[in-house]
């Protein structure tokens, strides 16, 4: 699990705070626990969504990054359109910007976020594998 140092924001002290993604019954969920050397004050996340962006960063750095091999059904690159858009709430245009990536795998993402997506195109019988891309 990721680490990073930050401010207790209950003394000011320097806290460890550890994180991590996770894909729950279909959804995409960080947590993230804070824990202070001086006060002790325990402080926890449980969130919906993506990471925060600099949590973000640490876990690509910690874990990699992740894309998605696809094999397009009967549907082409219009079904897969049709899930990122819906998945991501993103307009055509963004969606599309998500084509260039193929043949290869599809994204830039956290491992837990690969897989959540990998889930949203298997929902829609677009075979979906999720790799890891880069070190
Ligand atoms: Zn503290």
């Amino acid at each position: 699990m990721p680490q990073i140092e930050r401010d207790c924001p209950s003394c000011s002290g320097t806290a460890s705070y550890s994180f991590n993604d996770a894909v729950t019954d279909g959804c995409l969920r960080w947590s993230g626990v804070l824990c202070c050397d001086v006060c002790k004050n325990p402080l926890q996340d449980d969130c919906y969504g993506f990471l925060p962006m600099d949590l973000r960063g640490v876990e690509l750095e910690t874990n990699g990054t992740w894309g998605i091999n696809l094999t397009p059904n009967g549907g082409g690159t219009s079904s897969i359109l049709k899930v990122l858009r819906s998945t991501l709430n993103l307009n055509m245009p963004a969606a599309k910007a998500y084509l260039g990536y193929l043949p290869g795998p599809l994204g830039m993402w956290t491992k837990a976020e690969a897989q959540w997506l990998a889930q949203k195109f298997e929902a829609a019988h677009i075979a979906a594998v999720p790799v890891r891309v880069e070190a």
